[in-house]
């Protein structure tokens, strides 16, 4: 598992200097170099610094915080939904993948249709009947 983790940690270094050479214009002289802020791992940080990254950059390092935790736990490169072993191939290309092709393309299916909130508190109140 070691070259995806350091897929994963290079990607991870990439997406923080990516950061940190963007916002170097507006930090101060002096100031810590946001990078090194962005390379020790810490959620309350990653937090502090919700202004500067976009929600895609956000979404990206979880993700790859994500897998770096289950490379850890041993968990990593198995499927989150069915158990299933997700094929190497998959994770070369997509090293942050959690979910097999098919439960991804399931659960990419159903977010589409769960993205409203279902309706809540239909009560079946007959009209002119007042409640209490
Ligand atoms: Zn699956």
């Amino acid at each position: 598992m070691k070259p995806i983790k350091d897929m994963l940690l290079k990607m991870r270094h990439d997406l923080v200097h990516e950061i940190a050479r963007r916002s170097k214009a507006t930090t101060e002289p002096g100031a810590q170099d946001i990078g090194d802020i962005l390379d020790s791992v810490s959620e309350e940080r990653t937090r502090e610094l919700d202004m500067i990254l976009t929600d895609r950059e956000k979404r990206k390092l979880l993700q790859i915080d994500d897998a770096l935790d289950r490379i850890e736990d041993n968990t990593y490169g198995q499927c989150e939904e069915c158990g299933v072993k997700i094929p190497r191939a998959r994770l070369k290309v997509l090293p942050f993948a959690k979910f097999c092709v098919e439960c991804q393309e399931k659960n990419e299916r159903e977010e589409k249709y769960t993205r409203e909130e279902p309706e809540e508190g239909i009560r079946k109140v007959p009209m002119g009947e007042v409640e209490e």
